[in-house]
């Protein structure tokens, strides 16, 4: 009998001694964050498992980033990767899956060359155009008519100016 309190004290003092740790995980939109408490050597695919249920995921399309590091390794533990006590992770899910980061294409009919920032953008039709189309003339703008006079006066000035400087060159 003696035997048995001494084994079950054994058993309850090792228990005791797993050390637990929280972390914070930020959802993948990054509009919530879950606070975990898990022991420390929870490993990489236990938490992605973890979360996976709780978001209705795959834990395969799930993958975890902390401080910018992916934690690739599913048998790596929090311990393993360094991770402190209320640190932060981050939901991400694998590229293929995930949203492509946004490039804007030139509006002009098939062109598939990427938008200017800024300088290819028209302020006649709101739309959005490659250094090939980005003036009026060239992706005939639908704000066109309006603004070829206006074009071609500045053309006429610019060809005028440009003369002058001609002929006081000669
Ligand atoms: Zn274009
Ligand atoms: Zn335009």
């Amino acid at each position: 009998m003696r035997r048995a309190d001494s084994f079950s004290s054994i058993s309850s003092t090792s228990s005791s001694e797993e050390e637990t740790m929280q972390v914070f995980v930020k959802n993948v939109s990054g509009t919530s964050t879950i606070p975990l408490t898990l022991p420390a050597n929870t490993s990489i695919s236990t938490l992605r498992t973890l979360l996976a249920l709780r978001h209705n995921l795959l834990p395969s399309d799930l993958r975890l980033v902390h401080a910018g590091k992916h934690l690739s390794s599913p048998s790596t533990t929090l311990t393993d990767y360094a991770i402190p006590p209320n640190a932060t992770l981050h939901m991400a899910l694998p590229l293929r899956g995930g949203m492509p980061p946004k490039k804007i294409r030139c509006s002009f009919k098939d062109c598939k060359d990427a938008a200017q920032r800024i300088v290819g953008d028209c302020g006649f039709c709101s739309g959005h155009f490659c250094g090939k189309h980005r003036l009026l003339e060239d992706h005939k703008c639908e704000g066109l008519e309006d603004c070829k006079k206006e074009s071609h006066e500045r053309n006429a000035e610019r060809l005028n100016s440009e003369r002058t400087v001609a002929i006081r060159g000669v």
